[in-house]
């Protein structure tokens, strides 16, 4: 155990710890730091270029309207 006290300063540390991907959460690799894959990192790309994080259009999963099981 450590008992060097933290700094507290704007300092952040080398590649050492591996970080989650801000993708998906897994583990990142270094050859896609700080994603995990190209495929996130593609992703987090489309994103920046499309401007903001746009919401993806999901099928219209909404059930119909009272008409699922009603009495
Ligand atoms: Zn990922």
């Amino acid at each position: 155990m450590t008992s060097e006290p933290i700094k507290a300063g704007g300092k952040v540390e080398p590649l050492r710890k591996t970080r989650p991907c801000p993708e998906c959460g897994k583990p990142s690799a270094r050859e896609h730091y700080p994603f995990c894959s190209d495929r996130c990192r593609t992703l987090d790309l489309s994103r920046w270029l499309k401007g903001s994080y746009a919401i993806p259009v999901a099928d219209d999963e909404a059930k119909a309207d009272g008409t699922d099981d009603r009495e």
